[in-house]
């Protein structure tokens, strides 16, 4: 029988899921440290480290920060677990697919769950997130949940916006924000915004093998959960807030991904934090300028219908019926060694995604552009062939 994995061809193949992402060399060498003992002091130094830099990337110098051995379903659970108390209701804001897994998933762990509604193309509807707030008189809403980008349709909502729609309401639910898909590659001050919980995952903007996950809690979540959240055990913040370095992981930590982390950390340090939310916004820029030039010939085009919520991260582009995104991909990855992502939830089918974060560069986005064209004229889909002309052109003007 042939396997329908192509054997391995010279030369680079590109990662253009919005996670995992490309890995750079410094960080894979830095995972290759050796082993030590738990008690050996670089361990405790290599752990502080992270959390410095980790507070210095969300702009938060006070925030607890909580590492786990899992990926971002792990630290979705972790946040759910230590906010959710019989006596209250969790409302996950709607934005897509990964909103709802996220209710799916908190919901199984047999709390309350409110969903606000979301309309296809669309950032966060804020008003009602506002009006669920407004409604609830008795303060029964714990906490405000949202995901900053949705990366099943590429669409980045407003923070600050809706930390103003829960100060209007005068509602006092701890503001939580998923920024797995966004941070490192949109800018996001935690404390600035009135983010009280934030959580992420290695495997995105932070230019890691997937595996290690954190959550960033600041006081008054903090107490809000010691004071009322259901048990909890291996996610409980209260049991990991320690000044033992390493027993911060009920059990050990994973020291690799730490490692890579601290490269990681150090690398998104050296370049600029707004160098590289500029540099983002260029490539996502240069994406959607090919995708909108494709789109001309009615076979393929962007989904995001807002300008406002343009992603840095991942853009997802929607396919006519009787187009097969599924094939798309398969030809794009086997035969021109670039790897996109596809469509979830509502949008299975109908669309694929090119992920534009993490350690990406131009001539790396322009390859994967065109490894994508020529997978369209394989798959004999119309598109405007001025696609790479426009990205080009977006590049150049967009050149810091
Ligand atoms: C990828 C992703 C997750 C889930 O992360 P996993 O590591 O795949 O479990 C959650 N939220 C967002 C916004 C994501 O992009």
């Amino acid at each position: 029988m042939n396997s329908p994995i192509t054997p391995r061809l010279p030369g680079i193949r590109f990662v253009h899921s919005p996670g995992p992402t490309h890995v750079p060399d410094e960080v894979m060498h830095a995972m290759q440290r050796p082993m030590t003992d738990l008690a050996d002091p670089r361990v405790a130094a290599l752990i502080s480290a992270c959390e410095s830099g980790m507070r210095a990337l969300l702009n938060s110098p006070k925030s607890d920060i909580f590492f786990y051995a899992s990926n971002g379903h792990g630290v979705w659970e972790a946040a759910s677990s230590n906010l959710g108390s019989d006596q209250h209701t969790l409302l996950i804001a709607g934005s897509g697919h990964f909103s709802d897994q996220w209710a799916i998933q908190t919901e199984g762990l047999g709390l309350s769950v409110l969903r606000t509604p979301h309309t296809e193309g669309q950032r966060i509807n804020v008003d009602a997130i506002e009006s669920a707030l407004k409604s609830d008189t008795e303060h029964k809403i714990a906490a405000v949940m949202v995901v900053h980008t949705d990366t099943a349709s590429g669409i980045t909502s407003d923070l600050l916006a809706i930390r103003q729609a829960i100060d209007r309401a005068q509602h006092p639910a701890i503001y939580v924000v998923d920024v797995v898909a966004s941070l490192a590659a949109t800018s996001f001050d935690m404390d600035a915004l009135g983010v009280d919980v934030c959580l992420g995952s290695s495997q995105k903007g932070l230019m890691m093998p997937p595996g290690l996950g954190f959550v960033a809690v600041n006081d008054k979540a903090f107490n809000w959960s010691h004071q009322h959240a259901k048990h909890r055990f291996y996610w409980s913040w209260f049991e990991r807030k320690t000044p033992v370095q390493s027993a911060k992981f009920c059990g050990t930590p994973p020291l690799a991904h730490l490692a890579g982390l601290e490269t990681s950390l150090r690398l998104l340090q050296d370049e600029g934090l707004h160098a590289v939310y500029a540099r983002h916004q260029r490539l996502g820029g240069a994406v959607r300028a090919a995708v909108n030039a494709w789109s001309t010939e009615g076979a393929v085009r962007l989904h995001c219908q807002d300008p406002e919520g343009f992603s840095n991260s991942v853009t997802a582009v929607e396919v006519s019926q009787g187009i097969d995104p599924e094939a798309l991909r398969t030809v794009a990855r086997e035969k021109f060694q670039v790897a996109m992502a596809g469509g979830l939830g509502s949008l299975t089918g109908r669309a694929f995604r090119i992920g534009h974060l993490g350690d990406m560069n131009e001539p790396m986005i322009l390859g994967a552009l065109a490894g994508i064209e020529a997978a369209m004229r394989v798959q004999k889909i119309p598109y405007g062939d001025q696609g790479l002309t426009a990205a080009i052109a977006y590049l150049a003007e967009h050149t810091p």
